[in-house]
């Protein structure tokens, strides 16, 4: 089963796919993740997307589908939460191609809602562990133990280059010119739920489960 998180950044995407990993029912694919990992391993896709993702546009939708259709062969027959993907109208097609070879769907797309200033503010103070990747906020969630990971124990910490808040805005930007008609296709389909994601994180992971429960998911 395919769940489609959508919302813009900021909105708390990586944090609800967190929670919900936590019961081991779920595999996490964030498009965002793959090319962050393409751009520190230096390889040749990397160096392509690098300049392009650090202004925060938007890397060709061919590259991204090669390594969705990747992932997927996989995790063929998981629960995936899809984080970030798809973002464009070619890319939902390509992805709807690419789910009916394997005889599967999207079941759900959650809409993750949150206004403009709450987005610059939460995305302005976020920082995350080099080693393991869990991410951090300077006013809201900082590590027990100042300097050092709750998971990993590392003391190494980085700051996206595209959570700058002129970059911000851009990518905000591009996600509303660009995805909004990706989840206008899934309204059409009746697959759209609509959260209010300015509550805090606990209760938007409570209707987000209720959502998923009732769509059929095992939480
Ligand atoms: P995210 O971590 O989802 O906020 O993505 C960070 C950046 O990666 C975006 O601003 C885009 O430059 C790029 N990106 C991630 N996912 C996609 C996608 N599905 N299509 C195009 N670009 C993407």
């Amino acid at each position: 089963m395919i769940l489609v998180l959508f919302g813009p950044p900021g909105s708390g995407k990586g944090t609800q796919s967190e929670m919900l990993l936590q019961s081991g029912n779920f595999v996490h694919i964030s498009t965002g993740d793959l090319l962050r990992a393409e751009v520190a391993s230096g390889s040749e896709i990397g160096l392509k997307v690098k300049e392009i993702m650090s202004q925060g546009g938007f890397p060709s939708d061919d590259l991204i589908m090669t390594l969705v259709q990747g992932q997927l062969d996989t995790h063929k027959g998981k629960q995936i939460i899809f984080d970030g993907f798809p973002r464009t109208l070619n890319q939902v097609l390509a992805f709807d191609a690419l789910l009916g070879v394997q005889r599967e769907n999207v079941s759900i797309v959650i809409n993750l809602q949150v206004d403009l200033d709450q987005l610059v503010d939460r995305v302005s103070g976020r920082f995350s562990c080099k080693g393991c990747g869990a991410v951090y906020h300077d006013r809201n969630k900082r590590p027990l133990q100042d300097g050092v990971c709750d998971r990993c124990q590392g003391t190494e910490f980085i700051r996206r280059a595209d959570d700058q808040p002129e970059v911000l805005k851009n990518r905000v930007r591009t996600y509303l010119d660009q995805t909004q008609a990706v989840c206008d296709f899934y309204r059409q389909k009746d697959l759209v739920v609509d959260l209010d994601a300015s509550k805090d994180p606990v209760s938007v992971n409570n209707d987000l489960k209720i959502s998923l429960a009732q769509a059929g998911f095992k939480i």
